[in-house]
């Protein structure tokens, strides 16, 4: 009996402290993005020989003062949970734009907008305001959608991004594959782009089927008239794959690029434009945590 009472004090003092870490962490991040904090790390995307950078996506980076990076994979869907996620798409959408306007003109940054942002028309003014006041064209702009942000008002989601791309943005569909129904998003949405979810491709030498699969979607994108990109990529043997089966029109992984500081991006972009190709073998060192 004692023991169990023991035990009992034990849990609810641990469910105690998780608690209230959830609970600093939750006024932590409000705070993080009323002040602006975050800032943003870019992952190069290549064509398939990896000797030409074509853009970047934009990923938000939370350094915590205590308790150090914080991947937004935790703190992405908090901000969801909080209702404050679109006062972080502002942000990034801003910074996103002001970045991209100083980069040679032929690369594009692609950012990632949630659920919410997909509910709620205002994120065609919040976009185009922020296109306009750092002199980017909408053509230099790509918005990546995951299918689950997609799951609440397909309605409301595909009019707003019927929108968005009617005034000349991209539309990719983010980590396809990884949810279901999957296929009926392709011909719903006013997309250009799918984004092959990293899922696919880390089975992709060991499972005979995943290959199938891949080609298969592949085949379907083009036949829509979709660009593939192929997320993920890791090792010689996913590229080579992917390279023979002609599975990819841009490739973003670590083989060729980690998200970096906007400086190395840029430099690294420039280099391989100049056709100095020393470092197309491993650019990937560099990692903005
Ligand atoms: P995502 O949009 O699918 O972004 C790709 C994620 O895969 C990034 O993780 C990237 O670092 C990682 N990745 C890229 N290549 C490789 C590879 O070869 N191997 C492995 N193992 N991983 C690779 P990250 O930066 O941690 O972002 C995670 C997710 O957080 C993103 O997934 C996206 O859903 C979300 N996210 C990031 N920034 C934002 C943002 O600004 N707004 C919103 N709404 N979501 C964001
Ligand atoms: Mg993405
Ligand atoms: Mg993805
Ligand atoms: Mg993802």
């Amino acid at each position: 009996k004692r023991r169990d009472k023991n035990r009992w004090v034990l849990f609810e003092e641990s469910m105690n402290q998780q608690y209230s870490a959830r609970q600093r962490l939750k006024v932590d991040l409000r705070e993080a993005i009323r002040t602006q904090s975050m800032t943003l790390a870019y992952q190069p995307m290549f064509n398939p020989q990896g000797t030409r950078i074509a853009g970047a996506e934009a990923l938000s980076r939370w350094l915590h003062p205590e308790l150090g990076p914080i991947s937004p994979a935790d703190y992405i869907p908090l901000a969801e949970e909080m209702g404050i996620i679109s006062d972080l798409t502002r942000c990034v959408v801003d910074q996103a734009a002001r970045d991209c306007a100083s980069w040679p003109s032929n690369l594009f940054v692609s950012i990632n907008l949630s659920a919410h942002d997909l509910g709620d028309r205002e994120i065609i003014a919040v976009i185009a305001d922020a296109l306009d006041r750092n002199n980017l064209a909408a053509e230099r702009l790509q918005l990546e959608v995951t299918e689950s942000g997609l799951m609440g008002e397909l309605e409301t989601a595909r009019s707003i991004l019927s929108e968005l791309r009617a005034m000349g943005m991209s539309i990719a569909i983010d980590d396809f594959g990884t949810g279901y129904s999957s296929l009926s998003y392709l011909d719903k949405l006013p997309l250009n782009k799918v984004k092959i979810d990293r899922s696919f491709i880390s089975e992709l030498t060991d499972d005979p089927s995943k290959l199938k699969l891949l080609r298969g979607v592949v085949h379907l994108s083009r036949e829509l008239g979709l660009e593939i990109v192929v997320e993920g990529v890791e090792t010689q043997e996913q590229l080579k794959v992917i390279r023979d089966n002609n599975c990819a029109d841009l490739i973003q992984g670590y083989i060729f690029g980690m998200p970096m500081p906007m400086g190395a991006f840029v430099e690294l972009a420039t280099t391989l434009s100049r056709g100095e190709k020393s470092s197309v073998a491993r650019p990937a060192a560099m990692k903005s945590h």
